[in-house]
């Protein structure tokens, strides 16, 4: 039986993943992706700060051996103090404490079917090499992401009270995706602003965007106390629930960014250790 088991491999996962098993816990990380593939590409797209403290984590989660499986947990069993996770292979894992961290994803996760939807589990930097990008989408603050992109894409149309100042951009203003067409050597984007229908064409290879709401992975905890679909945590990222911890963008909080989530990973790890020596 695992002293702690964590639910999500990012930032907030890792960290406390690195820290529960310094300070002597039996720790397994369980991900639904390739963690260290996940941490390369973020390290990539991140801003350099936020890049260099990804390093760094990836570097200490090396040194201090901390185990990951790699598999999609379908449904927890958190009361009590023996608990388990059950992933969609069929295993079935014991542990005393548990650390949910698994994050937000966007709404609607489409590839290359029409939209080609943002989010860190399946934007591909290589995607936006040369290629005409339209995005569009009101979450702004992703929209900084937009300025690594500047140097790979050819051209940036963008649909959004977001602009850029940028020779390669074209800025629309706000207004309402609608379709796309999509031709041999070009596509055409229709959009609606001020009640009316207009078109963009876009060269091959083309490449769009949308920067939707994120909504925090917490459908399958369904004992715990929820605001919005974030888990409600003390300052402490303690849950309703003891021995059961939320860390990063899935809990509840003012936020939502890597350090926080370093922060709330390490939180996690000296609140489960807390627990365990009760
Ligand atoms: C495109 C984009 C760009 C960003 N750029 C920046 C930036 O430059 N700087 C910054 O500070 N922040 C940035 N952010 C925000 C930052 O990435 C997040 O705040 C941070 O990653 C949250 O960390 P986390 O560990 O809580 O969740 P996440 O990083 O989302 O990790 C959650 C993990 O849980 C896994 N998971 C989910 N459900 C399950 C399940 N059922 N079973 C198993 N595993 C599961 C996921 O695969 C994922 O690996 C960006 C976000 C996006 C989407």
């Amino acid at each position: 039986m695992k002293d702690v088991i964590i639910i999500g491999g990012g930032p907030a996962g890792i960290q406390a993943g690195i820290l529960a098993k310094a300070k002597g816990l039996d720790v397994l990380i369980i991900d639904k992706n390739d963690v260290r593939g996940k941490l390369d590409h973020s390290i990539h797209l991140s801003q350099k700060k936020q890049a260099k403290l990804l390093e760094d984590l990836a570097q200490q989660m090396k040194l201090h051996g901390v185990e990951i499986l790699q598999g999609e947990v379908v449904s927890a069993s958190m009361v009590g103090p023996v608990k388990n996770v059950k992933t969609a292979a069929g295993e079935k894992l014991e542990c005393r404490s548990i650390i949910i961290a698994s994050g937000r994803s966007p709404e609607v996760a489409k590839k290359r079917d029409g939209i080609f939807q943002i989010g860190r589990d399946f934007l591909d930097p290589e995607d936006f090499n040369d290629a005409n990008v339209f995005l569009h989408g009101e979450n702004i603050w992703m929209g900084k992401e937009v300025d690594s992109l500047l140097d790979r894409a050819k051209s940036i149309t963008i649909l959004s009270s977001f602009s850029l100042d940028h020779p390669k951009v074209k800025n629309l203003g706000p207004g309402e995706f609608v379709r796309l067409e999509e031709g041999e050597d070009q596509a055409k984007v229709t959009y609606r602003q001020d009640g009316k229908e207009e078109e963009v064409t876009l060269d091959s290879p083309y490449v769009l965007v949308a920067y939707d709401e994120q909504k925090p992975n917490s459908s399958i905890y369904i004992r715990m106390d929820l605001n919005n679909g974030y888990i409600e945590t003390t300052d402490q990222v303690e849950t309703n629930i003891p021995g059961v911890f939320a860390a990063g963008d899935i809990r509840e909080k003012e936020a939502y960014n890597i350090d926080s989530s370093l922060k709330d990973g390490h939180a996690a790890a000296l609140a489960a250790v807390k627990y365990l020596m009760k």
